[in-house]
Formats: C-alpha cells, sequence, structure tokens
C-alpha cells in the first residue's frame, strides 16, 4: 500500500516534470534562436588547437607568463574577456575520438565513426561548415600546419569515407575552390615522379589552381608579398613542422598564415568570410609525448590568436572561436619521485621554475632526436643523441634498454622512440603522459565577438556545429 502512494506520487511529479520540461523547450530554444539572429557576424574565424583540451591551454598560459612574461591569448583575452564552453567529444563507435569524426561532428552536427570525413556511419554526405559558408556568398579560408587534406580541414570542408583518400580530398578542395588553402600536402597535389608527388592519375593539382586564377606560394617570402588575390599556398610535401624546429626560410608560423589568410578573405567580401585556422603540431607534440615542442606550439598558435584580435579590433563584426577537437597525451604535470631508491617525500619533487627551465634547454623536437637515432641506433649513438640534444637529462638503464632493443615500456606507448624519450624528459621535469592517443577529456571552446553566446556552457561537438551554422545561415 504504502509503496503503491509512493509509486503513484513519483509518477505523478514524474509526469509534471515532463510537462514541465515539454513547456520550457519551445520557449527555451526560441530564445536561443532569437540570439543567434539578432547577432550573426559578418565574419567567423575558427582557431582550432588540435589535441588540446584544458591541460594544453593552461601549459600556455602557464609557461607564456612564467618564461615570456606575456599574456595568453587563448585563455587571457578569449576565454577571460568571451565565453567558455565545455564540449564532449566521443564519436558514434568509440569514446575516444579521432581528429576525423570528431571535426565532422564539428562541421556537420553529425556523429560518425572515426576515420570518417563529413559522412554520416553509412556514408551519406552531410553539410559542412564551409559548404554552408559558400552557399551564403561568404569568402572561405583553410589553414592548417598539417596538410591540407589532413582530416580537420577536409572534415570542415568536404567529404570522404575515410581519411586517407587524400587524392579524392585533394580533388574536392579543387571543385569547392576556398578562397584561401594554405599548410603542407603539396604531395597530393603534384603526380607520382614530380617533386614529392603521390598522385597516381598524373595529374598537376597546383597548375589546375593557377588555372582557375589562384596565387601560387611554396615560401614565405613570396607569402609577405601576395596580394588579395585568391591563394593556394604550400609549404611542405607533409606535415609542416614543430615551432621549435621551424625553419623561417622554409615554413611561416601560424601567425604568418593567419594574416596573410586575414588578408585575402577581407578583399572583395561584402558577405564576409569564415576562416578556418588550425595548429596540427599541439596534436602530433601529444602523440609524441613531446613536452618541449608542445610549449612552442602553444606559443605560436596563441600568436596566430594575437592576429586574430588585430583583426577583430579594425573589423569589430567578427567572431572569434578558438577550440580543439580532443585532448592528445593525456597530459599531466605533476610532482613525482626522483628516483626509485626512496619512496619517503624528501626524495620527491614539485616541478618549478628549474624543471621548466631543463625542459626549455631541450634542443628540437622528440621526431628530430628520433631522426638523428635513425632506425636500429647503437648504444653510442644514443649517448651522442642524449647529451647534444638534452642537456642535463640521464637516460636510465631500462628506457635505454628499450630504445636500443625497439621495445616499448607500456602499451600505449606506441610511438617509439618518441614516447620513451618522452618519458626520460617526465622523470627530470614531472610532465608524464598517459598515453600516446587521444583521451576523453572535454574540449574547451572559447568565443569572443558578435554570436559568442551560441558557444557557452557543457556543449556536445554536434552542438558547436549547429550553433555554428545558425550563425552562418541564420535564416
Ligand atoms: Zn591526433
Amino acid at each position: 500500500m504504502k509503496l503503491s502512494v509512493h509509486r503513484a506520487a513519483f509518477a505523478a511529479l514524474a509526469m509534471l516534470a515532463l510537462a514541465v520540461l515539454n513547456a520550457c523547450a519551445p520557449v527555451m530554444h526560441a530564445r536561443h534562436h532569437h540570439e543567434h539572429q539578432a547577432k550573426a557576424p559578418k565574419n567567423i574565424i575558427v582557431l582550432f588547437g588540435d589535441g588540446a583540451a584544458s591541460t594544453q591551454w593552461e601549459l600556455g598560459r602557464y609557461t607564456s607568463r612564467e618564461l615570456r612574461n606575456r599574456p595568453f591569448a587563448v585563455t587571457d583575452v578569449v576565454m577571460r574577456q568571451g565565453t567558455l564552453g565545455l564540449m564532449s567529444t566521443y564519436s558514434a563507435d568509440s569514446p575516444v575520438t579521432d581528429s576525423a569524426a570528431a571535426a565532422s561532428a564539428m562541421s556537420t552536427g553529425y556523429k560518425t565513426d572515426n576515420d570518417r570525413v563529413s559522412v554520416t556511419p553509412d556514408g551519406k554526405a552531410v553539410t559542412t561548415v564551409m559548404e554552408a559558408a559558400k552557399a551564403r556568398g561568404k569568402r572561405i579560408g583553410l589553414v592548417t600546419t598539417a596538410t591540407v587534406h589532413d582530416a580537420s580541414p577536409a572534415a570542415f570542408s568536404v567529404h570522404a569515407k575515410s581519411r586517407r583518400e587524400s587524392q579524392a580530398i585533394v580533388d574536392q578542395l579543387l571543385a569547392l575552390e576556398p578562397d584561401v588553402l594554405m599548410g603542407g600536402g603539396r604531395d597530393y597535389f603534384l603526380p607520382q615522379g614530380k617533386g614529392g608527388g603521390r598522385r597516381n592519375d598524373g595529374r598537376d593539382v597546383i597548375s589546375a589552381f593557377a588555372a582557375k586564377g589562384y596565387a601560387v606560394v611554396q615560401e614565405p617570402a613570396a607569402l609577405a608579398k601576395a596580394g588579395s588575390q585568391r591563394l593556394l599556398a604550400l609549404f611542405n610535401d607533409t606535415d609542416m613542422g614543430h615551432e621549435i624546429d621551424r625553419d623561417p626560410v622554409q615554413e611561416p608560423s601560424p601567425a604568418e598564415m593567419a594574416a596573410a589568410a586575414l588578408r585575402v578573405l577581407e578583399a572583395n567580401s561584402p558577405d564576409g568570410f569564415v576562416l578556418f585556422l588550425e595548429d596540427e603540431n599541439i596534436d602530433t607534440a601529444g602523440h609524441r609525448n613531446d613536452a618541449a615542442a608542445l610549449v612552442r606550439d602553444l606559443w605560436a598558435f596563441d600568436d596566430a590568436v594575437q592576429v586574430a584580435l588585430e583583426f577583430q579590433r579594425r573589423v569589430p563584426d567578427t567572431l572569434i572561436i578558438v577550440t580543439g577537437d580532443h585532448e592528445t597525451g593525456g597530459l599531466s604535470w605533476t610532482y613525482a619521485q626522483k628516483d626509485l631508491s626512496s619512496m619517503a617525500t624528501d626524495n620527491r619533487f614539485y616541478p618549478g621554475r628549474a624543471h621548466l627551465d631543463l625542459l626549455m634547454s631541450i634542443r628540437g623536437s622528440l621526431a628530430k632526436a628520433a631522426d638523428a637515432l635513425g632506425r636500429k641506433p647503437d648504444a653510442g649513438t644514443l649517448a651522442k643523441v642524449v647529451a647534444e640534444r638534452f642537456p642535463g637529462f640521464t637516460l636510465d638503464a631500462d628506457l635505454r634498454e628499450a630504445i636500443l632493443g625497439g621495445q616499448t615500456i607500456e602499451r600505449n606507448v606506441t610511438y617509439l622512440p618518441h614516447g620513451l624519450l618522452g618519458r626520460m624528459v617526465a622523470r627530470q621535469t614531472g610532465f608524464y603522459w598517459g598515453t600516446s592517443g587521444h583521451t576523453t577529456e572535454p574540449a574547451v571552446v572559447g568565443a569572443i565577438g558578435p554570436g559568442a553566446s551560441g558557444f557557452r556552457g557543457y556543449m556536445d561537438n554536434t552542438d558547436f556545429a549547429r550553433a555554428l551554422h545558425r550563425l552562418i545561415d541564420p535564416r
């Protein structure tokens, strides 16, 4: 008896709750809709730190203050003065997303399986951010430090059943005609046998872009001189390098790419533009457990955010969004035992300025160190590489044996020898990594300018797409 009364009361309460929810839903939706309609910006700049979540942004903020004595625009301007959101990143087939599924959800509003590029799990193409922008008469730009046919820029613009369909992605980019296309990835623009070409159909797509009236640029000096003509700029056969290794004669910085892209997109754009600018090196540094490279890549990305903020000061009808697609590496800067001789607290170190200085003394990326080691390093070569590139570091015997034996120390440390060198760095600086892969940590969305309120609070990456599409096409 008593139980059934409780049951009835519970049922009534549940129905009441449902009724309240139903009554509220259209009201809330209408309010949001009105808000977006009222504030749709002319220009939208999406600054995309691949592999960056709150852990990475906080590392950028802390090190920028501590070592550069400079504010970090991502956190100190965009996220503090604008709006802040957190974003779940799971894909249709896994709680752990890859970059293709994440960018597809953020571009189209549809969850898909890992590896797919803006198609649903059953292969249906769904409208991307850049397709929507182009249909509304906006100019569009895609800029990345990865290859321009890589998963994220591809998912923001075109479609593929697999992110590895690089040649077909480039063909679709040629058909889409972005006003700016900039980054690495010359390989799938050129036929096999020509430069670093990997196309199997003999076509030269760089020439095809030129025939459509594009300025073609392949070095930073020419980028600075390029005018407002539509622009294809390719600086590497594959990915562009980490900031810590960058030769400014060969490759521009993300800030230089941002400035050039904004110059082209602003010209002749009565209906505004949408620019997607990605720093892929943040993700790459995470995969390789490379904290020293990561710090420089975060600063380089932040310099590009500064360029966007300067543009916004001059053209206030511009929304700036800073985000990432997922976290990479499971980075924890933490305290640890100095060695395993004693578990006493006086054998423990808390990371501080000295550990940061030691990290910053590392010469070049772990990828360059791996290149210097070669495929099967001997003990002498390994000792030499450590002494030259990692001053002040000691390679423990377990890590030395693993590197010389070509073996890993844990199943989720899969980039070798990078992950093992990364563990050497961790043991003396406290920059420990949980994995060579992506994690489920929610991504962070900062937005500043007209329309920023649509990206506030806890959202899904499909909500991100819906908010963006409403601003691009407010009808
Ligand atoms: Zn990744």
